[in-house]
């Protein structure tokens, strides 16, 4: 379909897209698992490209530089979620990427699975020229989803940290908490990705179905980060922290999850959840991903293999994100 594209306003930047990873949240979208998508939806909110125009009033990046997009657009700028640089919090709405309402054309906003966007100087994102592109897109989403709540929550030397499931998200979650310095223990469904779950960095991978192996773990881990897309027992990793540590939920499955609050109760817990991370962290995270030379393992596509994507993406069969190569829309 023809989507139509703002001309740039004095302080937006227009970028020809050359690739958008292909998030699980995009799925859960096009699909209108979570009941709240509009369509025609345009998915794709790990957006880099190069860009082609900018009004008179941008600083931040200039013709033919690399630029990225992430799941923001805009927000209020001035309550105190966006001043406290958390703009996805924004309490008058943050604006996303796609199937938000958008400012400018009355219509919903559409994502990267596009030729082009154009988007407010603030929310585009520098990426560092060290990092493959196509690799890099994914940390739009996938890279700070994971980057904030392993930061927030003191993913670091000394403590002990669980990433329960390897795929798009999961996988940075290990690369990150191994990088932050953490005893990484990557927790998944699927026995094919023990061997790579070390590759990434996972000091000890435990398969999660086996539940004399999960007890061996009880009582004893600082934070365990969730990135799973589909129902599952939460309460089997309550069991596996300390006395104050959390469970922090980043996987939005469409169904409630039971918890029992005597999970919570003996020992004391937490439960908590996160969502993507604000424009400046994200600026953060891909900085320090140049500084340690880390992107995504990523499948690149063409945009004609989106609806097999999806289903591979369903059976956990993605090593470890789905990137479009953005040329094959025009191809
Ligand atoms: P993904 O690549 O499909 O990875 C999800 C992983 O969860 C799978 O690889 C699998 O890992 C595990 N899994 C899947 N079904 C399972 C089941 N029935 N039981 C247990 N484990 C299962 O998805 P993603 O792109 O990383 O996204 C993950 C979730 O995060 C999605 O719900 C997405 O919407 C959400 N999300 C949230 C935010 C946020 O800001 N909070 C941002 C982005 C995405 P194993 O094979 O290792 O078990
Ligand atoms: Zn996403
Ligand atoms: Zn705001």
């Amino acid at each position: 379909m023809t989507i139509n594209r703002r001309e740039p306003l004095p302080s937006d930047v227009e970028i020809d897209i050359l690739y958008c990873g292909v998030c699980h949240s995009d799925l859960h979208s096009a699909r209108n698992e979570w009941g709240m998508t509009t369509y025609p939806v345009v998915p794709g909110h790990e957006i880099l490209g190069r860009v082609t125009r900018v009004g008179n009033k941008v600083s931040k990046v200039k013709v033919g530089d690399t630029a990225a997009v992430g799941c923001l657009v805009d927000s209020c700028r001035t309550c105190s979620s966006c001043t406290n640089n958390l703009e996805q919090f924004c309490l008058g709405g943050p604006v996303f990427s796609y199937g938000g309402p958008d400012k400018h054309s009355g219509g919903m906003t559409h994502g990267g699975y596009s030729e082009k966007i154009v988007c407010d100087e603030a929310f585009t994102l520098k990426v560092p020229s060290i990092l493959d592109p196509a690799c890099a897109a994914p940390l739009l989403c996938a890279g700070i989803t994971t980057y904030s709540p392993l930061r927030k929550w003191g993913a670091s030397k000394g403590k002990k940290v669980g990433i329960v499931g390897l795929g798009g998200l999961g996988h940075m979650g290990v690369k990150f908490a191994h990088t932050l310095g953490a005893h990484t223990v990557l927790f998944t469904t699927s026995e094919s990705k023990v061997a790579d779950g070390k590759r990434l960095g996972a000091d000890e991978v435990v398969i999660s179905k086996n539940a004399d192996a999960m007890a061996k773990h009880a009582g004893s881990f600082d934070l365990i980060l969730d990135t799973v897309s589909a129902d599952h027992d939460l309460n089997a990793y309550l069991a596996l922290l300390k006395l104050d540590a959390s469970l922090v939920v980043v996987g939005a499955p469409s169904n409630p999850q039971l918890v029992s609050v005597f999970s919570l109760l003996m020992p004391r817990r937490n439960l908590a959840g996160s969502l993507i991370g604000g424009i400046a962290e994200t600026q953060q995270m891909l900085d320090f991903c140049g500084k340690h030379n880390i992107a995504c393992d990523i499948e690149l596509i063409r945009i004609q293999q989106i609806n097999e994507a999806f289903e591979r993406m369903l059976k956990s069969d993605v090593k470890y994100r789905f990137v479009i190569d953005m040329a094959s829309l025009k191809a």
